[in-house]
């Protein structure tokens, strides 16, 4: 049994959703599930309607609806010719009938509570879910959709749900192994869920490939397959970066790393299941499926070099308490915690000294009410437009003078470094620096440890580089480099 999950760009249109159906059919000998994402920028547009509808423009709100609903009729009919397409309208008519009128409630009341975000949302997987289903059906194979809030068990924290791991797996089980063994091919939306009350959720912006790896778990699948528009992972962003190229394998560790700082291509969260129950995740492109793509299993990868990749987050910031002269530093250091606790909040890196403490946050955490819960226990200064750069790689265990040589290359392009961490795992080495120089720190660390004369495939890029192209930064003679399909 394999899980198959295909991603925004995936599904962006009929002959996306044409090469989808082409992906599954050949594997249709393994009992595959399929989990897909909204069609590309969709959740980004139902996000945007829900700030339309809010600040009371009803009709703007009406009219970006409509829109989508073209889109999504126009993909649908497509797929399906005209017949076909009458039936699916009488699905997807009550939707966008649905999503009207939820536009109209929330202008009439100016609100949009992270509830009703998440209702807002999952119109996106609901409505590509079920036009897939239908795509599939129509090209001979047995699909059958699902609706995964009836599979998916969360709590209730909406926009960024948890889920009831246990319950999740149950219902799986008894729900879509029996679906496999009588060789039907289940269609669910991923990125939703739901509480046990069946109020709906989601498990975080780009939580469809963490629904796959549920999925898989639950059904004690041998492999997850992401299918996204890149190669497989890279050693690094190659939006970021053009010289990153793909990684043929990597381990659980490594991408769990990647993800938590930064690296788009996989849910962060997708890696739990999959250690849980030692299930590979396979990265593909879906338009170029014969390429191998990343294996990521609990082996590290062979070879000797230092790192695996180096991923980045913006969005930063920085907070630095500084302790009252009286304070005992143990005591100090536990109100920090304690409030960081109560605020929910996690802090992604920590630097402490006696007497005070810096840590930082990711857009959104730094609330008015965390800094004045702070404010009663410390002076509080907050830097915002920070980022984390961090190296990623098995191989950092045990090495001294890596951060060193990190540091010069960033040093010599005159990147101030404000923060530096090796992560507890040891397989990481972290770097706090500003948002504008990210790029420049990205490009100089991936010319630094992974120099292109030892490139054995350069990344094959769908989407262009958003930044110019600088010129190659000199390598360092006696780095290692980064372990590019180095077996
Ligand atoms: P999907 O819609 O298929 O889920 P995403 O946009 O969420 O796709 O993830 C794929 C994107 O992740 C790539 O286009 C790439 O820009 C970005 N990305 C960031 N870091 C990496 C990396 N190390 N390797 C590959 N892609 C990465
Ligand atoms: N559609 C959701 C998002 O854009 C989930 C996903 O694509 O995985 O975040
Ligand atoms: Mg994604």
């Amino acid at each position: 049994m394999l899980v198959m999950k295909f991603g925004g760009t995936s599904v962006q249109n009929a002959e996306a959703i044409e090469r989808v159906a082409g992906i599954v059919r050949s594997r249709m000998r393994q009992r595959p599930v399929v989990v897909v994402s909204a069609f590309h920028g969709v959740t980004d547009q139902l996000l945007a309607i829900g700030t339309t509808a809010a600040s009371g423009q009803t009709e703007s709100a009406i009219t970006q609806v409509q829109e989508l609903r073209q889109r999504h009729y126009d993909t649908a009919r497509e797929l399906l010719g005209d017949d076909r397409f009458r039936g699916m309208r009488l699905k997807l008519d009550p939707k966008f009938e649905s999503l009207e009128q939820f536009a109209s409630g929330i202008a009439a009341i100016h609100e949009l509570s992270a509830r009703s975000t998440d209702y807002l949302v999952s119109f996106g997987e609901l409505l590509s879910s079920q036009i897939v289903a239908s795509a599939l059906s129509a090209r001979g194979l047995p699909a059958l959709w699902l609706d995964s809030r009836e599979y998916v068990v969360t709590d209730g924290q909406f926009t960024q749900a948890s889920p009831h791991y246990n319950e999740t797996y149950d219902r799986m089980r008894a729900g879509i192994r029996p679906l496999l063994i009588s060789h039907q091919l289940p269609v669910l939306a991923g990125f939703i869920a739901a509480t046990r009350d069946g109020i709906t959720t989601t498990l975080g912006r780009g939580g469809s490939d963490f629904s796959a790896a549920l999925v898989a778990a639950g059904i004690n699948a041998s492999c997850i397959e992401i299918w996204t528009d890149v190669d497989g992972i890279m050693t690094t962003d190659p939006l970021l970066c053009p010289q990153a190229r793909c990684l043929r394998r990597v381990s659980f560790r490594e991408a769990q790393e990647m993800a938590h700082f930064g690296a788009k291509v996989l849910h962060p969260a997708t890696l739990v299941p999959a250690m849980e129950k030692n299930i590979p995740v396979l990265v593909l492109n879906s338009r170029n499926p014969k390429n191998p793509g990343t294996r990521i299993t609990a082996q590290p990868p062979r070879g000797r070099s230092l790192f695996t990749a180096i991923a980045a987050r913006k969005n930063i910031s920085t907070v630095t308490l500084t302790a009252p002269p009286e304070a005992a530093p143990h005591w100090f250091l536990q109100e920090v915690f304690h409030v960081l606790h109560r605020s929910a909040c996690g802090a992604d890196l920590v630097a402490v000294s006696e007497a005070s403490v810096s840590f930082t946050l990711r857009a959104g955490q730094s609330s008015d009410d965390l800094l004045a819960n702070l404010e009663e226990i410390a002076k509080v200064s907050v830097e915002d437009k920070q980022a984390i750069v961090c190296l990623v790689g098995e191989n950092i265990k045990g090495r001294a003078g890596i951060a060193a040589r990190a540091f010069t290359a960033l040093g010599d392009a005159g990147i101030n470094v404000r923060m530096i961490s090796q992560g507890a795992s040891e397989i990481s080495l972290s770097f706090v620096i500003h948002e504008r120089d990210v790029t420049e720190a990205v490009r100089r660390l991936h010319a630094r440890f992974a120099p292109e004369k030892h490139s054995e495939q350069k990344a094959k890029r769908q989407k262009p580089a958003s930044a110019p192209i600088k010129p190659p930064v000199e390598s360092d003679a006696v780095g290692s480099p980064i372990s590019a399909y180095a077996e």
